[in-house]
């Protein structure tokens, strides 16, 4: 930076050399002044002369041309040049009226190119040289002083006066030279002694000043006041400013540097791996992890790669991740999965998470994500699956079905259900229920065509979506074909032996659009399909009838209702006396559920409680049943009434809706022992599942709570059943009752159930007895319990202590008559 100093950049200098043009051109302007001054004097001073010259010749002139004397003309003439401003002289005399030369004499010249004669003001630009005019004299008579008697011409040497002049122009010019010497000289010195030095030494000193080591400048001496003394003061101001700041600044420069040591210590030994990247993915920096997960050498230095130098699957999208998180308002983080191959195809995912680093670039913190991403994929695979044949499960069934509806207008959704299979899985166990079942499903894989798709959405329901297909007829025979090829026998192996099964499928079919805008619209379609197949006998195939619609619409309705009355309290529990027929006591109660409907009034329970158990409603309906039974009994006990409170229970509450000890819990709850509850069950619950329904009941049993074996006569009416399972009470169907006056074989039957139980040590209760003659045959019998519209109606809880302070005061019915 330092620029090279000569002499002529001082200060000095250039004022001296300020001085001396300005003097120089003062000079010259004025010397030319006075020279003309000089020379203006000098012709005048001439032409004085030689007028001076013309009166001391004048007289004797007179007399030579009076006269006409040559001789003495010549004489003047002669004397006139011995003056050497004068060149030439000419006399000439008046003779009468001619004019004649009386004398005429001129100097030699010795200059050659002297201008002869009188130029003057022949042209105005001619050189500002004067040219003195010749002085001619008219000469007078002496007698009469109006008679002129000659002339006398005098020419002036212009070259004389000319070296004249020029001696005094030399003279003048060399004083006023001398002069601007000494002025300038006065002058430098002052400067330098004033100005200059001082400054030069301020300069001097600054140039070699340890500012930083604390030293300021000195103000020169006398200058305390002085524009200078002033400029010391400031520069050692801003000196020490100057020293501060620099000092704050070397400070931050060093923490910068130990923060930057201990940053590229974290950078490269984090974990994750982190780059830096402008905005077009050049990378400006990255770390040893990020290198490793993204398979990047380090070899080659940082400059000039880019963020899409490893094998990113999508590197368009990375790149536009960058750029987004640049653009955003927020400058916020931007992430996301990436997928990198490797060179030996081995793929990895990468979670990228950039941050604008607010100078242009960003940062990204990259961290390995392969193996969430692969869980996230299986789970993902598993949740539409259906582990058992691979074919798609619900879930999966509604993916495919907005797949298809993608591709084609419109297509055939088929349920297939095999008839009975629960009796196989019942009768053989699940391990072959699931071999049949594959076996099942690769049958149905043969039959597809490209385009179809196919679901397992059930234990034995499989659906099919048939792609392009809406003619009925060739639907109909390809689903005919295929409940043809599932009706084949199968080969299973059976506890190590193989083992022939015959099962037969049915099918329901609906149309998309037709039938169904959605996948619930046409499964529920084809499930109404398929029920009529199977209704007609199983091993057929059924298309869906929009004239199913009302009733399944309606069907819906009171599904919909339902749940909403389970929530809207629309629901209560009735109380139907039980009573020993010997003394006409009331000894317990049934609990019946009412829905009282607000539209539709009372919905008796046969129709909503089927509708409860489809809909998977009855667990929570069967709780709340039971929570309320027991308020209602411990209620009573608390009044006196010492009653015990049954509840029926459906085949779906067992045995998970209604655990053993969730009933034992709500006996605590309430403070009741375990006889103060019964639970009534249909031989259907004894049926469904054997084994389970006899755990539930021993669990239960061996808490205290008593079982009654509800309708008893309507079903198998086994008495294997009675025999097997440990119950309490069997209770007579009302049909039975109602017909046995009548008809002598329901009596009989009646009769031998009564004998029957009591011999097994069971409790027996005759239902629906609603005439005296009909309590009247069961009293002769033995029959011990009865309940019935005789006795009461099912009432409201609020009503029932009337109820039963009424029957409990009566005589008993039938002792007086
Ligand atoms: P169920 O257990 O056999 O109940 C006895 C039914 O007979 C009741 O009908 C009752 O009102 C009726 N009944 C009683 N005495 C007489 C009579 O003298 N003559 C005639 N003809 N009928 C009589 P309800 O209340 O309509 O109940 C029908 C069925 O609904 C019940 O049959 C029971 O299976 C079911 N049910 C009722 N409440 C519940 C419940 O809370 N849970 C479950 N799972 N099922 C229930
Ligand atoms: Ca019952
Ligand atoms: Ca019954």
């Amino acid at each position: 930076m330092s620029r090279q100093t000569h002499w002529w950049h001082g200060i000095l200098a250039r004022s001296l050399m300020a001085v001396v043009g300005i003097a120089l051109l003062m000079g010259g302007a004025s010397s030319m002044w006075v020279s003309r001054v000089v020379e203006d004097r000098a012709y005048q001073q001439a032409s004085l002369k030689l007028d001076e010259l013309l009166d001391t010749v004048e007289s004797t002139a007179t007399v030579a041309a009076f006269v006409g004397d040559e001789q003495l003309a010549n004489e003047v003439a002669q004397g006139l040049l011995r003056n050497s401003e004068v060149l030439r002289v000419t006399i000439h005399g008046q003779d009468r009226t001619k004019a004649r030369t009386l004398a005429r004499a001129e100097r030699v010249q010795q200059k050659i190119g002297v201008t002869e004669g009188n130029p003057r003001g022949t042209d105005g630009t001619a050189p500002r040289k004067i040219i003195l005019p010749s002085v001619k004299r008219q000469l007078y008579s002496p007698f009469t002083p109006h008679e002129a008697v000659g002339e006398i011409w005098l020419d002036a040497d212009q070259d004389v006066i000319d070296a004249h002049m020029a001696g005094a122009a030399r003279f003048i010019s060399l004083l006023l030279a001398g002069q601007l010497a000494l002025v300038i000289a006065a002058a430098a010195a002052a400067m330098l002694f004033l100005v200059v030095r001082p400054i030069k030494a301020i300069s001097d000193r600054l140039h070699q000043l340890n500012a930083s080591g604390g030293e300021r400048l000195a103000v020169p001496e006398s200058h305390e006041r002085t524009e200078l003394g002033r400029l010391v003061g400031d520069i050692n101001n801003l000196t020490a400013r100057l020293v501060a700041t620099i000092g704050i600044e070397s400070d931050l420069l060093r923490q910068k540097v130990i923060d930057q040591r201990k940053y590229q210590d974290l950078f490269e030994n984090a974990a994750s791996g982190i780059f830096v990247a402008d905005h077009d993915g050049r990378l400006e920096s990255f770390n040893l992890a990020f290198a490793t997960l993204t398979w990047l050498s380090r070899r080659r230095e940082t400059a000039g790669r880019r963020l899409t130098e490893p094998g990113w699957r999508e590197p368009g999208q990375l790149q536009a991740l960058l750029r987004n998180s640049l653009d955003a308002a927020d400058n916020g983080t931007l992430e996301d999965d990436f997928l990198l191959v490797g060179r030996r195809n081995d793929e990895r995912w990468l979670h990228v998470a950039v941050t604008p680093l607010g100078n242009g670039s960003v940062q990204g913190i990259v961290t390995d994500v392969t193996q969430r991403r692969s869980e996230e994929i299986s789970a993902r695979r598993l949740a539409v699956t259906d582990a058992l044949t691979g074919f798609a499960n619900r879930a999966g069934l509604q993916n495919a079905l907005s797949d298809i509806s993608l591709d084609t207008p419109s297509f055939a959704l088929v349920m297939v259900d095999l008839d009975g299979f629960r009796r196989v899985n019942d009768a053989m166990g699940f391990p072959v229920g699931d071999q049949l079942l594959l076996r099942v499903a690769e049958r149905i894989h043969k039959m597809l065509e490209p385009g179809d798709r196919v679901a397992r959405i059930g234990g034995d329901e499989f659906v099919l979506l048939l792609a392009g297909e809406q003619a009925r007829t060739t639907v109909g025979a390809r689903v005919g074909q295929l409940l043809q090829l599932i009706g084949q026998p199968y080969d299973v192996e059976v506890a190590g032996n193989q083992e022939h099964i015959d099962i037969s499928a049915s099918a329901g079919i609906a149309f998309f659009p037709a039938d169904g805008a959605d996948l619930q619209g046409l499964l529920r379609s084809s499930e109404l399909a398929l029920n009529n197949a199977q209704a007609a006998g199983g091993r057929n195939l059924c298309y869906f009838d929009p004239a199913q619609q009302a009733a399944v619409e309606h069907r819906r309705r009171i599904e919909d209702d339902l749940r909403h009355a389970v929530d809207s309290g629309e629901l209560y529990l009735v109380f139907q006396p039980v009573v020993e027929l010997a003394t006409g006591r009331m000894v317990g109660a049934e609990a019946l559920l009412r829905w009282s409907h607000p539209v539709r009034g009372m919905v008796p329970p046969d129709v909503f409680i089927p509708v409860a158990e489809d809909i998977g409603l009855i667990g929570e309906i069967g709780l709340m049943v039971l929570g309320e039974a027991c308020r209602q009994a411990a209620a009573w006990r608390g009044s006196g009434l010492d009653l015990y409170v049954s509840v029926n229970v459906s085949v779906r509450q067992i045995p998970d809706a209604l655990p053993p000890a969730a009933i034992a819990e709500l006996l605590k709850q309430h403070g009741l022992p375990a006889g103060a509850i019964a639970i009534e069950i249909t031989e259907g619950v004894l049926m469904h599942n054997v084994g389970i329904a006899q755990t539930w009941i021993d669990s239960l049993r061996a808490d205290g709570v008593h079982i009654y074996l509800d309708d008893f006569g309507t079903g198998y009416s086994s008495l294997s059943y009675l025999k097997r399972f440990s119950l309490d009470t069997v209770k007579i169907d009302k049909s039975f009752i109602r017909d046995m006056s009548a008809d002598n074989s329901d009596r009989a039957l009646v009769n031998a159930i009564v004998t029957m139980a009591g011999s097994l040590g069971l409790h027996v209760i005759a239902e629906g007895i609603e005439t005296q003659a009909q309590l009247d045959i069961l009293r002769r019998m033995g029959c011990a319990y009865g309940q019935g519209y005789l006795f009461s109606r099912p009432v409201k809880a609020e009503e029932f202590a009337q109820v039963a302070a009424r029957i409990n005061a009566e005589p008993v019915p039938g002792w007086n008559s």
